[in-house]
């Protein structure tokens, strides 16, 4: 039997129990079945469904329904208004990690810096500041195949020809280089933290959330190894956890680093920390 849109977004109700925004996730899913924006939902919401996008929408509601992201059911997520492809290869992007953007636009490097984005995921870091700085000269790396190949989709979808993306375990394939900034969001979560067990982190990659060491043992073998790969009056910007502040604060003056400190994300949080190699 045919059904109206406006029919349709009545059922974002049934979402409730497994989603904060299911008024918001549903109609995200019916946009993405019609190929049209959220304004067409209320121009037409006597608009019928044909009957395969009505089964597409009932499939996607259906996986919604058992917790699957929204980014997932979509395939794009958007970060600093750039739409990026996502895959359970990696990281879904975060609002708060615009706040690393922000900080690396906020400094005064040079017109064609060099800039590495260590575990670059989707490539949200990389490609927000290429967006902004068509000059730089920006590296993007991750461990995992399979984001690297995500996020080199992503680059030549939007055209950046100055980003280069490839494989490396941190700094393992970059032997002798260095950078004028070192920025990324690492693994920072505590394998025994229950948020793993909520929402969305329960279909994203262990490997792009959890670390050892109480979610530190990235974030230092980052901070000890970053020296070596900073040009002289270089900085590193770091994501980490609400409550890792102090110790990647300590972390980072122990390691040299001078000028460090940390910054608060859009709930007014602790969430990234910077630092210079004077
Ligand atoms: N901020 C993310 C979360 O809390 C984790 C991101 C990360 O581990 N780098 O879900």
């Amino acid at each position: 039997m045919p059904v109206t849109l406006s029919e349709l977004l009545k059922r974002s109700d049934e979402l409730a129990t497994v989603s904060d925004t299911s008024r918001l996730d549903t109609e995200v899913l019916l946009c993405h079945v019609l190929g049209k924006n959220r304004t067409f939902l209320y121009t037409w919401p006597e608009q019928l469904l044909s009957t395969s996008q009505q089964n597409q929408f009932q499939t996607l509601f259906n996986r919604r329904l058992k917790g699957e992201p929204i980014a997932h059911l979509t395939g794009t997520r958007e970060f600093w208004s750039l739409s990026l492809n996502v895959s359970s290869a990696t990281l879904i992007p975060r609002p708060d990690t615009e706040l690393l953007v922000e900080l690396a636009l906020g400094l005064s490097l040079a017109e064609q810096a060099a800039v590495l984005d260590l575990g670059t995921g989707t490539g949200a870091i990389a490609l927000a500041l290429a967006s902004e700085k068509p000059h730089w000269n920006i590296c993007a790396v991750d461990a995992v195949a399979e984001a690297v190949a995500l996020a080199d989709e992503n680059r030549r979808q939007l055209g950046f020809d100055n980003v280069r993306v490839f494989q490396s375990d941190w700094f393992s394939e970059l032997n002798g280089q260095t950078f004028d900034l070192v920025i990324s969001n690492p693994p920072y979560i505590s394998a025994s933290d229950d948020h793993l067990q909520q929402g969305d982190v329960r279909f994203e990659p262990g490997s792009a959330l959890v670390a050892d060491e109480a979610g530190f043992a990235d974030l230092s073998t980052i901070i000890s190894n970053a020296n070596l790969h900073l040009s002289l009056g270089g900085w590193l910007i770091l994501e980490h956890g609400y409550e890792q502040g102090d110790e990647v604060r300590q972390m980072m003056s122990l390691a040299g680093f001078s000028r460090v400190a940390t910054h608060t994300d859009l709930a007014g949080l602790d969430r990234a920390t910077i630092g210079h190699k004077a």
